[in-house]
C-alpha cells in the first residue's frame, strides 16, 4: 500500500517560500495515501496560476490544463476512466473568475471529482491583481484606490448551486485539511474544498495572522450538523464565510455516474485496451 512518500516526485516546487500551496500539496499526498489510492490510480488536473503547478509536483497522473478549464478536463478524465480517483485543483482566479461557469455546472452535475481550490484572494502568478475573492477596499496594482467590487462568497454559492459536498480549510491546518480531502475523495459525487492558502508575496492583508484571528472552526460552533443545508447557509452568513471544516454533505443524492444509464456496466479503461475494431466502434 502506498504511503505519502510514494506521491512525492523529484520536481522541486518553485512557489515562494511560505506560500500556502506547499501545505495543500502535502495534504493531498497524505490524504491519497490514507484513503488507499495508489499513484497510478490518481489523476491530478490543474488550471493556470501559481497553484496550477501542483499537478507537476505530485507523483501521479497529472495534467496542467488551460486557464479556468481544470474542471472540464477532470470530469472528462473521470468519465473516460471510472477506475481513477480524480482531483481537480487551481486557484480562486482560475476557478471563480474565468472558470466559474464550469464550477457551477460541475457542482450541479455531481460527477465524482474532488475540486481543491487554493484561495489566496489575489492573482499571484500575474504579480498581484484583485480576484473575485478579494475584499472591498483591497488595494492592488489593478485597484490602487481599493477594490469597489464585493468578494464572492463561494461556499454560499456552492450551496445554492446544489453542491453535495462543501468544505473549507486553512493551509496551516494540515490535519483538518487532510481529513477533509479524504472525505472529499470518499464522497460519491462532486466535492468542493476551498482552502485559504495565503500568498505571502502579493497579499499583505489576508496573511496567516489575519486568518488565525478571523477564522472559526465549525467544530467550535455549538450543535452544528453538516447535513443541515439551512444551518450551513446561516452559519456562513453569520461568519461572513470565514469558517473551516465540513460545511455541508448530502450523502443521499446519487452521483452523475450512478444516475447515468449504462455507466456502471461500462468496462474499466484498462479493460478497453484489447478491444477489436468492432467492439471499439460500438462504444
Ligand atoms: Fe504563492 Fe503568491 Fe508566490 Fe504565487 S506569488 S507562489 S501564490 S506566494
Ligand atoms: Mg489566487
Amino acid at each position: 500500500m502506498a504511503t505519502f512518500k510514494d506521491f512525492r516526485n523529484k520536481v522541486k516546487p518553485n512557489w515562494c517560500p511560505g506560500c500556502g500551496d506547499f501545505s495543500v500539496q502535502a495534504a493531498i499526498q497524505r490524504a491519497a495515501a490514507n484513503v488507499g489510492v495508489e499513484p497510478d490510480n490518481l489523476a491530478v488536473v490543474s488550471g493556470i496560476g501559481c497553484s496550477g503547478r501542483i499537478s507537476g509536483y505530485i507523483n501521479s497522473y497529472g495534467l496542467h490544463g488551460i486557464h479556468g478549464r481544470a474542471l472540464p478536463i477532470a470530469q472528462g478524465v473521470k468519465m473516460a476512466n471510472k477506475d481513477l480517483t480524480v482531483i481537480a485543483s487551481g486557484g480562486d482566479g482560475d476557478g471563480f473568475a474565468i472558470g466559474m461557469g464550469h464550477t457551477i455546472h460541475a457542482i450541479r452535475r455531481n460527477i465524482d471529482v474532488t475540486y481543491i481550490v487554493m484561495d489566496n484572494q489575489i492573482y499571484g502568478l500575474t504579480k498581484g491583481q484583485t480576484s473575485p475573492r478579494s475584499d472591498v477596499g483591497f488595494k492592488t496594482k489593478s485597484t490602487p484606490n481599493g477594490s469597489v467590487e464585493s468578494a464572492l462568497n463561494v461556499m454560499e454559492m456552492a450551496l445554492t448551486a446544489g453542491a453535495t459536498f462543501v468544505a473549507q480549510s486553512f493551509s496551516t491546518d494540515l490535519k483538518e485539511l487532510t481529513t477533509l480531502i479524504e472525505k472529499g475523495i470518499n464522497h460519491k459525487g462532486f466535492s468542493l474544498i476551498n482552502v485559504f492558502s495565503p500568498c505571502v508575496t502579493f497579499n499583505k492583508v489576508n496573511t496567516y495572522d489575519w486568518f488565525k484571528k478571523n477564522l472559526t472552526k465549525l467544530t467550535d460552533v455549538p450543535d452544528y450538523h453538516e447535513e443541515n443545508r439551512m444551518q450551513a447557509m446561516q452559519t456562513l452568513m453569520e461568519h461572513n464565510g470565514l469558517v473551516t471544516g465540513l460545511i455541508y454533505q448530502n450523502k443521499q443524492q446519487p452521483s452523475y455516474q450512478e444516475m447515468l444509464t449504462g455507466y456502471s456496466e461500462k468496462p474499466l479503461a484498462h479493460e478497453n485496451l484489447h478491444l477489436d475494431e468492432e467492439q471499439f466502434n460500438k462504444m
